[in-house]
């Protein structure tokens, strides 16, 4: 009897588990748009759009392979609105009783296929490296969980620049020589983009009429939608970003959202590129010798280390990770992450271009709005959702725990050894937004100081029974205690003072 197979709009790839197991010339595969996955936050449109474009452009390449597909268009009157309801709505439709899937990334979908009334079975995404058991093995009996050990594991299980066993270059981390700020200039690479063809114009009409209203600009609209495009921003990024990769990777300059990043989580995220490939791809170049060690092995380990180490976490953690708050923070998130006017020159840079491109780079979503809600003390769910709407490449087995655990350290430090906050002086070192911010970076109270300045020692004075103890703390507490107790006041009373007017909805 024929199976229904799902394929959900992160699972583009030709090889997926599911499609691996099922038979073409019998089974149905199942692809649905639906308002429950294009609504559950107000994701920016064009999240939407290159996800509904991109499944639209798989469905007919399946097709074309030969595959049977049902495919639900977001528009279509019969569409049940979910995706339990479009497998039971297929399922009466052909009397198919059982389905396969590919486990999903999302512990909300996996509980709502579970609670699908039929025979449901759920295979593994094998297109990681580390398989969820490999991760529990290596996690195991761990007093603490770190991506470096895991990541040297991934060296040497894929064999990336291990040269005999040994690390090439014989480090395994060139993260040391990544710490540049970028000079502005005309030869800083333009990212590739896509004039929209005609299955892209008709996403972009349908996103603008039900979408339109969400927070981000959907046009003009250039991603990549299909295999071969998405290969081409690959190439296109190895050919002339990513020798500086390295040293700029924690750069920001105003206007220039990309600098010399890859822009390929999205592809990577839905399925038009598989990450071992993408990690072969770079090492050539450096074999070669068109790239530097320290920037493929940065980039290489962006994606065997982070990657495939924050979705074991995600996946270990289980369903509640979602709602952890260990520093037990309440703030509202102010409306500056969604537009309002903010005078702090970063991070109107950092929410514009997340506005006008579904994109910032890391250090921008660590550094600039992570450590801002941080330091704020905003309630990390609200920022999880912030994140998981406004990004492209925003699906919650890897935003949920770059959010909570890296960013946040809602988790209570899992993953990461201390929380990730600065003063301005950080923001200042790697980027030019400062010169040109109403505040001053040099002013650390009083008139015109930036807010960062205040926060940063907001955050240590409120957290000092968590934090004092840590060793990698000690210094920024031993300067606190240093400074004379009336300075200390002034601070603590400015930084009130700012977060009152912020939640007050003033333009800060
Ligand atoms: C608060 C916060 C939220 C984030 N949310 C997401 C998210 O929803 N989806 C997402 O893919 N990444 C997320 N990241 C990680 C990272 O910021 C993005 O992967 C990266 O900015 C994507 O841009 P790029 O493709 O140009 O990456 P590059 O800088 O060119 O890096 C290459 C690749 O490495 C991978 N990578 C790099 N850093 C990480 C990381 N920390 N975790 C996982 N993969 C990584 C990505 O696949 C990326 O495409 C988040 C980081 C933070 C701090
Ligand atoms: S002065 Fe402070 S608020 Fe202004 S850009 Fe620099 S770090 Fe941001």
């Amino acid at each position: 009897m024929v199976k229904l197979v799902l394929v959900l709009g992160d699972q583009l790839t030709p090889e997926i588990a599911a499609l691996q197991r099922a038979d073409k010339s019998r089974d149905l595969v199942v692809m649905a748009e639906v308002g429950a996955e294009a609504e559950y936050v107000p994701h920016h449109p064009k999240k939407i759009a290159i996800v509904l474009a991109a499944m639209r452009k798989f469905a007919e390449r399946l097709r074309g392979d030969g595959w049977q597909v049902a495919y639900t268009r977001l528009d279509d009157p019969q569409n049940a609105g979910s995706i339990p309801g479009e497998i039971l709505r297929r399922a009466s439709e052909t009397g198919a009783t059982r389905v396969l899937a590919t486990i999903p990334g999302e512990w909300r979908l996996i509980e709502a296929l579970e609670s699908v009334p039929l025979g449901i079975e759920m295979v593994e995404d094998d297109r990681f490296i580390a398989s969820h058991a490999d991760f529990e093995n290596w996690a195991d009996g761990r007093k603490q969980l770190r991506m470096e050990y895991f990541y040297r594991e991934m060296r040497r299980r894929t064999g990336l620049l291990m040269e005999e066993g040994a690390p090439a270059g014989g480090k395994w981390n060139y993260d040391h020589d990544n710490r540049k700020p970028a000079k502005d200039d005309l030869f800083l690479p333009q990212p590739l983009r896509f004039e929209p063809d005609a299955v892209v114009e008709e996403v972009l009409d349908l996103v603008e009429s039900r979408f339109g209203a969400n927070f981000g600009d959907l046009r003009p609209f250039g991603m990549a939608t299909d295999h071969a495009e998405a290969e081409a921003v690959l190439e296109h990024f190895i050919e002339t970003a990513l020798p500086s990769f390295g040293d700029c990777q924690d750069a920001m300059l105003s206007g220039r959202p990309f600098l010399y990043h890859s822009l390929i989580s999205a592809y990577l995220n839905i399925g038009l590129l598989h990450p071992l490939d993408v990690c072969q791809k770079a090492e050539a170049a450096w074999e070669s010798g068109h790239a530097p060690l320290n920037a493929v092995e940065g980039f290489i380990r962006q994606i065997i280390g982070w990657r495939e180490f924050v979705r074991g976490i995600y996946f270990r953690e289980g369903a509640d990770y979602v709602q952890v708050n260990r520093l037990g923070h309440g703030r509202n998130l102010p409306a500056l992450y969604w537009g309002a006017r903010t005078d702090m020159k970063c991070l109107s840079e950092a929410v514009a271009q997340t506005r006008e491109e579904a994109y910032a780079h890391h250090i921008q979503r660590l550094m600039v709005t992570g450590n801002f809600g941080l330091i704020a003390g905003v309630d990390p769910s609200q920022l999880h959702e912030w994140y998981l709407a406004v990004y492209a490449d925003a699906f919650e087995w890897v935003e949920a725990p770059n959010t909570l655990g890296m960013s946040q350290f809602a988790d209570g430090g899992l993953f990461a050894t201390k929380p990730y906050i600065s003063s301005g002086n950080y923001i200042d070192r790697m980027s030019d937004y400062c010169g040109a911010c109403h505040y001053s970076v040099k002013t650390k109270q009083g008139e015109g100081a930036c807010p960062f300045n205040l926060l940063y020692w907001h955050f240590l004075d409120r957290h000092r029974d968590r934090f004092s103890a840590n060793p990698r703390m000690g210094q920024m507490y031993r300067t606190w205690d240093r400074m004379e107790p009336q300075r200390r006041d002034t601070i603590l009373r400015e930084a009130e003072a700012f977060l009152s007017r912020l939640d007050a909805g003033e333009a800060v």
